[in-house]
């Protein structure tokens, strides 16, 4: 099985596996026990991985709150901002292609908190149109703009930089769901001006089950409550007790994304170019999703004119990739990040989304390329014969 499924989730990295496992065993100290070196040990572990997230995005260990997962991080800003300040009536500005988990929790705001939600448009390459970003966030009546920095389907990267001054210039703050961009393009929340950002272990070669919200010290203050009230922990943002095998291997997964993300960056992106020049000399009819050079380095999206894309899956059953992102596969209809570039619904069910990483090889690329070729033009010639039958019949 060739695994080039990467956005949707990656594999534990054996030296972040070899991090996590004292913590897992004899190290199982409750980080917040302040009465015994299993707690201190515990929390100084815990300490020194929340250095290594922040340093991957520039932000200060303070500025760090472990989660459980991004999911958690995004309902965590979206609701506990709405619960913190007086949001009534005011407005979210976000945009159409986001992660279900952003949508998801402005659905919910909109549909319980009197919030209202815009969702603003993207081209047909995936593009946010800053004018129209400049026009809608309005001081005093926007509450907060919320926008994913590289999208998991098609790798398009926003201008968040451009959107954050927008926002600030209007008094409002700036979130941004940075899970498909960290680790694989350089982030830093304080050169582009992020008041808050979201990301994930596991997208990141670390563990399932641990995610991190920066959330900017300084003036002006950000406020919010906290969804899980308990024991205090994280600042009292987050009560439980600490997943510490998990966060050290998020604090690894970090040290190592920061030391090996250039030279790998070049490793995929040359990689993903291989595959997409090889499938565009061999197949007529196909298309990228997304806008090309402005995109993540590992992430292709492609559409193969006339071909049903679970068809294609199954048919290359030896290949991991996917039609659409996993969380929101359980919905049914076309992916709406695909909708929002215009495409019908036909040609949405015609893409596959390719996500290479860290382990994926030039003789997979190789294989999987050439299975792909095959296999769409075996459909294709099949199609064509059913249609030449409804023709005779
Ligand atoms: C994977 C992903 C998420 C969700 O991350 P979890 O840690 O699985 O909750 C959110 N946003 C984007 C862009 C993602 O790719």
């Amino acid at each position: 099985m060739i695994y080039i499924d990467y956005n949707a989730t990656t594999p534990l990295d054996t030296r972040v596996r070899d991090s996590m496992r004292p913590w897992s065993s004899d190290k199982f100290g409750n980080a917040s026990s302040r009465d015994h070196a299993f707690g201190w040990d515990a929390e100084e572990a815990v300490e020194d991985a929340r250095f290594h997230v922040g340093n991957l995005i520039n932000a200060k260990t303070s500025e760090i709150i472990f989660t459980s997962c991004a999911t958690e991080s995004i309902n965590l800003v979206l609701k506990g901002l709405v619960h913190a300040k007086d949001a009534n009536g005011r407005t979210i500005i976000t945009s159409v292609p986001e992660h279900e988990a952003v949508l998801g929790a402005c659905r919910q705001i909109e549909a319980r908190m009197g919030v209202k939600v815009q969702y603003l448009p993207v081209d047909r390459y995936g593009n946010i149109d800053l004018a129209d970003w400049a026009h809608n966030i309005i001081k005093g009546e926007t509450f907060l703009v919320s926008l994913i920095l590289a999208n998991n389907e098609i790798g398009t990267i926003n201008p968040i930089r451009e959107v954050a001054r927008i926002a600030h210039d209007a008094g409002t703050l700036f979130f941004t769901d940075a899970t498909q961009a960290i680790g694989k393009i350089s982030v830093d929340v304080r050169a582009d001006g992020i008041d808050l950002m979201a990301f994930s272990a596991h997208k990141i070669y670390g563990p399932k089950g641990v995610g991190a919200l920066f959330i900017r010290s300084g003036e002006p203050k950000i406020e919010i409550e906290p969804l899980i009230a308990g024991g205090g922990q994280e600042r009292g943002l987050r009560g439980g007790t600490l997943n510490v095998p998990g966060i050290v291997g998020f604090g690894e997964a970090c040290r190592i994304a920061q030391m090996e993300m250039e030279e790998e960056t070049e490793r995929v992106r040359k990689l993903r170019d291989k595959l997409e020049r090889t499938l565009f000399a061999e197949l007529p009819d196909i298309w990228i999703n997304g806008q090309k050079s402005n995109r993540l380095p590992n992430t292709s999206n492609i559409g193969f004119s006339g071909v049903d894309a679970r068809t294609l899956i199954r048919d290359m059953h030896d290949i991991a990739v996917s039609t659409r992102s996993a969380c929101s596969s359980s919905s049914t209809g076309p992916s709406h990040v695909l909708k929002a570039l215009g495409l019908t619904d036909e040609q949405a069910y015609s893409c596959i989304r390719f996500s290479l990483g860290r382990f994926t090889t030039e003789e997979e690329i190789d294989y999987a390329v050439k299975k792909v070729i095959s296999s769409v033009r075996r459909l294709r010639s099949h199609s064509m014969i059913s249609i030449t039958n409804e023709r005779i019949h």
